[in-house]
């Protein structure tokens, strides 16, 4: 059994949002097109508190992309993007979320971030998602959505430790930087992930 995951495809990820990932918005007709190839599509959603320990706001003297150490891990500041129920974290204008079983949301512990849709960045807490996957027989699951080298990567690097066999969709994603794009890339192949393009389905 194959599932989609459509990771963060929400506004402050595409042009015109706080958290921009450059062409962002052009996997959109890409993902509504590949969802019939699925027997299951669910999706995760960025999800903060206006207090969150990622949002550069929060720690005065501190500027967006500086980094610091967040409950033992380094910690890059974001602007402030995805705050719960505001514009910025509700999916893109045009993602066919018809389709969509499930969402899971991620970020919510203002003291820790969340890149995987499977886990906190420590692991401390899980969303759930690889129980429900289990729960419905999910053996495969392919990985779209925004950032290639955050959230797409992370959600991959834990599906294949989880035991699924893992594809990352290269062409239903759109990175930060073209550096990030490809070491993503080369770390998750080098984990067990495969990379594969839409037409490939
Ligand atoms: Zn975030």
């Amino acid at each position: 059994m194959k599932a989609l995951i459509v990771v963060d495809l929400q506004n402050d990820f595409v042009p015109g949002g706080s958290l921009a990932v450059p062409r962002g918005n052009e996997i959109v007709p890409v993902i509504n097109k590949i969802q019939e190839k699925f027997d299951l599509v669910v999706a995760t959603q960025d999800w903060h508190p206006k207090n969150h320990m990622s949002f550069a706001s929060n720690h005065p003297g501190k500027n967006v992309y500086d980094t610091i150490v967040l409950a033992g891990m380094e910690q890059v500041l974001w602007p402030d993007h995805c705050v719960q129920g505001e514009k910025g974290a509700m999916f893109v204008r045009g993602f066919d979320e018809r389709r969509v079983e499930a969402i899971f949301r991620k970020g919510t512990d203002p003291e820790i971030d969340s890149y995987s849709g499977f886990f906190d960045n420590g692991r401390r807490k899980s969303t759930g998602l690889g129980d429900y996957l289990k729960g419905r027989g999910v053996s495969q699951v392919y990985v779209c959505g925004l950032a290639a080298e955050f959230c797409v990567l992370y959600t991959a690097l834990d599906a294949i430790e989880l035991g699924f066999e893992t594809y990352y969709l290269e062409d239903a994603t759109r990175a930060l930087s073209h550096e990030g794009f490809r070491e993503a890339r080369e770390q998750l192949t080098r984990r067990g992930g495969r990379l594969m393009v839409s037409d490939q389905l």
